[in-house]
């Protein structure tokens, strides 16, 4: 350990991530963002560089890495290109990190194989008419002899287009129609039928991975592509959203990333940029907003690093990973945005990797559980109580 807390294989991880990421990856950024196509040398060099993967146990192919690792790598990535840390989220977060804790033998395997063979996995929860109330989802898996069949809709699915393995979930009922709660069920692209891409969303940001529409239309799938087994679907849902928590870390890392580019680029131009016969930094007004912006990426490295640590031997806390979440995600919008005053009209050009991080940065607020539902579940934990949002719910909390 050194000042940093951080151990001296975690300076080299981070060491080996800042490297790729002042090189190759941020010589594509703006490419990438430009063609809008995903970045697949990017995903070559990191699996040369044994970045994705990472949290993988040493058995099924991976390093065996926490949180707080696979977070040095993405944080350094980010810094140069949001899309890259965002598959380096995904290979060592997210629905990796669900079929690593909650999958059968078979199921590890499959997934561990795949992501260390490039693949970034997706995760399907969100649909049109339900998304921060994930539970009100309609797309049901209807138990037929041996089988499933899905139906159903979802959309904003990251990866929807180039991912190939898929963690879907659906509500689950049984032959004789009784609902049985909400499973999550692996299928894979081109290979599982009736899984189909029917539409990228033109987004505003973080144009190298699709987000997507797909549709299950009968996709037939056997009992052994459930994730967690039936007997465990009640609370299938609630184990499945634990293991979002990592990623939940994992996209505040890509904004606390983000935001750490971009102030570095405005520190650096404070310096060089004159006016008035001197450097800009010299203007207190200037100064002390690069003394709240550095104040700003310190606070939110802390909430994130902390947050990735209470995950050591399972998954980071439900209320550290959203306090982490609300704050670096907020805070990260707010200290692009000086940044880019910095630059003046420069910092308006295409030319400059500015505005490509404004807008790339604005998604963290939204994906992986808005800014307001984090507070909620911040709140519900303070108060130790259950925050139902539904009016069923709060007029039950009321003894209705
Ligand atoms: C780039 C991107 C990538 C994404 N990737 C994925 C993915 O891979 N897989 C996936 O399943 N989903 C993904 N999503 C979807 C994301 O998780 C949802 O957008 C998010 O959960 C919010 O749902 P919604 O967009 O339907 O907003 P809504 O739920 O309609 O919310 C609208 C507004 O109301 C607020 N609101 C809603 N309920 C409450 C409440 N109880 N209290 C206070 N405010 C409330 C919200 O905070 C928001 O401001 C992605 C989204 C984006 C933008």
């Amino acid at each position: 350990m050194n000042a940093s807390g951080l151990s001296p294989e975690q300076l080299k991880l981070q060491a080996r991530a800042r490297e790729l990421a002042a090189g190759p990856v941020a010589e594509r950024a703006a490419e990438v963002d430009r063609t809008e196509q995903y970045p697949w040398d990017n995903v070559e060099l990191l699996k040369d560089a044994r970045l994705i993967g990472m949290t993988i146990p040493q058995q099924y192919g991976g390093q065996g890495k926490g949180w707080l690792d696979a977070v040095l790598a993405i944080e350094a990535l980010s810094s140069a290109c949001a899309v890259t840390g965002r598959i380096a989220v995904e290979t060592n977060m997210g629905a990796i990190s669900a079929v690593m804790a909650y999958g059968s033998e078979e199921q590890k395997k499959l997934a561990a194989d795949m992501v260390l063979a490039g693949d970034k996995p997706a995760i399907c929860i969100t649909e049109p008419e339900a998304g921060s109330d994930a539970g009100g989802m309609t797309t049901r898996a209807d138990k037929k002899g041996n089988r499933y069949v899905l139906n159903g809709r979802k959309h904003w699915i990251t990866g929807g287009g180039v991912s190939r393995l898929h963690l879907i979930f659906a509500k689950v009922f049984d032959e004789q129609g009784n609902e049985e709660g909400i499973g999550g069920f692996l299928a894979i692209r081109d290979e599982t039928k009736g899984l189909k891409i029917t539409k990228r969303e033109p987004t505003m940001g973080l144009r190298g991975i699709p987000e997507a529409v797909i549709d299950f239309e009968d996709m037939d799938v056997p009992p052994s592509s459930l994730v967690i087994p039936p007997r465990g679907l009640k609370k299938g849902f609630a184990d499945l959203m634990n293991a979002y928590n990592s990623q939940r870390v994992g996209a505040a890392t890509v904004a606390l990333g983000i935001a750490e580019g971009a102030y570095q680029l405005a520190l650096d131009w404070s310096e060089k940029r004159r006016q008035f016969g001197r450097p800009i930094n010299e203007f207190q007004g200037l100064q002390w907003k690069l003394a709240d912006m550095s104040i700003k990426l310190v606070a939110a490295q802390a909430l994130v690093y902390n947050a990735a640590r209470s995950g050591e031997g399972g998954f980071p806390d439900m209320l550290l990973a959203a306090q982490a979440k609300v704050f670096t995600s907020e805070s990260a919008i707010q200290v692009v945005n000086e940044a880019l005053q910095f630059f003046g009209a420069r910092g308006y050009s295409r030319e400059l990797p500015l505005e490509r991080m404004a807008r790339d940065v604005r998604m963290f607020t939204i994906g992986g559980g808005t800014a307001e539902v984090l507070r909620n579940v911040v709140a519900g934990a303070l108060l130790k109580k259950k925050l139902p949002q539904t009016r069923d719910g709060w007029s039950k909390a009321d003894g209705g």
